[in-house]
């Protein structure tokens, strides 16, 4: 962990739960109670109806390849190249990562609607940060 060199995410009440569940290794997700629907990022309202009867529970880890990107100038904490993505999730709703398992170096073999599965890298004691992985 020491060398773990990023940003460190801050957790706070409201995605608290989800922390736990990665430092456990489980990819957990805010549902509405109401409409049922997941959404990601954690808050305190469903974005889709304004209820706040948010619940938790443990996704698959599963997704699939959304729409990805090959980062080839340095902005963020990675060194190029790299290659972000949007994953959508199993059970609902996107989650943005940096996508492991594939060669930046040959965009052409990365394929939007490839399966995915979330892997937890620990930052700290307390953040295990989700990172998505090209699997099959
Ligand atoms: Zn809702």
């Amino acid at each position: 962990m020491a060398d773990y060199d990023k940003p460190i995410p801050e957790p706070d009440p409201v995605s608290q739960p989800f922390w736990d569940a990665a430092k456990d290794g489980r990819l957990a997700l805010p549902r509405c109670s109401d409409c049922n629907r997941v959404h990601w990022y954690p808050r305190t309202i469903c974005p889709f109806c304004h209820s706040t009867a948010i619940e938790w529970f443990d996704a698959s880890g599963k997704g699939t390849i959304h729409t990805f990107a090959v980062q080839t100038r340095k902005w963020g904490p990675w060194d190029p190249p790299y290659v972000t993505a949007y994953i959508d999730l199993a059970e609902g709703d996107r989650m943005q990562t940096v996508l492991r398992g594939v060669d930046p170096d040959d965009p052409e073999s990365i394929r939007i609607g490839a399966p995915v599965e979330v892997e937890f890298e620990p930052a700290s004691d307390d953040v295990h940060i989700p990172f998505w992985r090209v699997v099959g």
